[in-house]
């Protein structure tokens, strides 16, 4: 596709029918706004080289810095106000993108969080064809026309029915054209392909998907949630230290009575950065030797369960959250079991988990080498996270 491609987000409706005081592009979807969602699919998409989020009037402000500043979205160019209504609103971010320099528009719905990068890559490539293109999934249901008190007055030809969704994608001087008409006529679509359809211009429909619903009631975000928390990524953590007289010995952040206690920078709880090194593994994120190095005096004696809230943190600000843990010490002596309650419950408070998702459990090595001996304990941990 030749020329610079721009999407326009129209995000300044009321979007009452969620509930709630405030616009639905601010509700939280799994933990981060419904626009900031969007915007980050966006993001990922490499074909769309700048976006352009169309808010409330007087909220461009907010906008940018709820949903916007926080997550890095380097390629939102501008936040413009929009109008009383969508067509006006993405009239307004056309106006906008014009001024970028875009020669390809893609509108796309603000609440349209699921699309995926490869749908948008679809539909460019059609209108590269046509000059015009959206994504849009056969109807599924039969589809009836009602009349007055609901009664049913025909059935539609479901064969010929599709669903309409966004992205859509158009050239920009033919969506300019067709919303300069619209606006003479004084004519108002509920899409913007309507007003393109009008001039008698071509629009292909490009096979979408089904999950990439539009969030407009309570039951769509539940659904929303659902679909993007299923996103899950495991990790594995390995970690060992030798036993020493004269330190304290502390596993899963629980101290425990013995002549020894392990040996390291930190207070040297294996079980506990076994877990970290797990969670960061599952989020890509390197492991702890590079988060919290061992040459930094500010970690002498730290506490690790404290240094796995920071872990959970730093997985928050990229979007990840811990699901389920599952840790197994070596150790040849003292028994453990006694103590899982009390370290299931510490690991569980740290990772924001049930008890019932963190899982101990300890193995002697029957004598065998380096544990076996005493010389040292060591935990393995796999830690499941998901889209927070
Ligand atoms: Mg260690």
């Amino acid at each position: 596709m030749r020329g610079m491609v721009v999407a326009v987000v129209p995000a300044a409706g009321a979007g009452t029918r969620l509930g709630g005081t405030r616009p639905k592009q601010f509700l939280p979807l799994a933990g981060r706004p419904l626009l900031t969602r969007t915007l980050m699919v966006l993001e990922a998409t490499p074909q769309v080289q700048a976006v352009v989020v169309v808010c409330p009037p007087g909220g461009e402000q907010e906008t940018r810095r709820a949903c916007v500043e926080p997550y890095g979205l380097a390629k939102v160019a501008a936040v413009v106000p929009g109008g009383a209504q969508r067509q006006d609103s993405v009239a307004a971010g056309v106006a906008a993108a014009a001024g970028l320099g875009a020669q390809w528009l893609v509108i796309h719905d603000a609440a349209r969080p699921l699309a995926k990068p490869e749908l948008f890559a679809r539909v460019l490539e059609a209108a590269a064809q046509t000059g015009a293109a959206i994504a849009a999934v056969p109807a599924a249901d039969t589809i009836k026309q009602a009349g007055p008190d609901d009664l049913a007055e025909a059935t539609l030809d479901r064969s010929k029915l599709w669903l309409v969704q966004t992205p859509q994608v158009f050239e920009r001087a033919l969506l300019e054209r067709a919303l300069a008409q619209a606006a003479k006529d004084g004519y108002y679509a509920t899409d913007e392909a309507g007003l393109v359809e009008r001039l008698g211009e071509k629009v292909k429909l490009v096979m979408g998907s089904r999950d990439n619903l539009k969030v407009t009631t309570p039951e769509d975000l539940a659904l929303a949630q659902g679909l993007i928390g299923a996103v899950t990524r495991v990790g594995q953590g390995y970690d060992a230290h030798r036993l020493v007289a004269g330190r304290r010995l502390i596993l899963a952040g629980v101290e425990l009575t013995h002549e020894t206690g392990l040996l390291g920078h930190s207070d040297a709880d294996v079980a506990t950065h076994a877990v970290m090194d797990a969670l960061l593994a599952a989020a890509g994120l390197g492991d702890i030797g590079q988060m919290f190095p061992d040459s930094d005096p500010a970690y002498a004696g730290a506490d690790s369960i404290e240094l796995l809230a920071q872990v959970v943190a730093r997985l928050a600000q990229e979007g990840w959250r811990p699901r389920q843990v599952s840790l197994t010490l070596l150790a040849q002596r003292p028994k453990l079991a006694p103590h899982y309650p009390a370290m299931r419950a510490k690991l569980a408070t740290a990772l924001g988990l049930e008890t019932g998702e963190v899982n101990l459990a300890a193995s002697t090595t029957e004598g065998l080498g380096f544990v076996g001996r005493e010389e040292g304990m060591a935990a393995w941990a796999t830690a499941v996270i998901a889209r927070s």
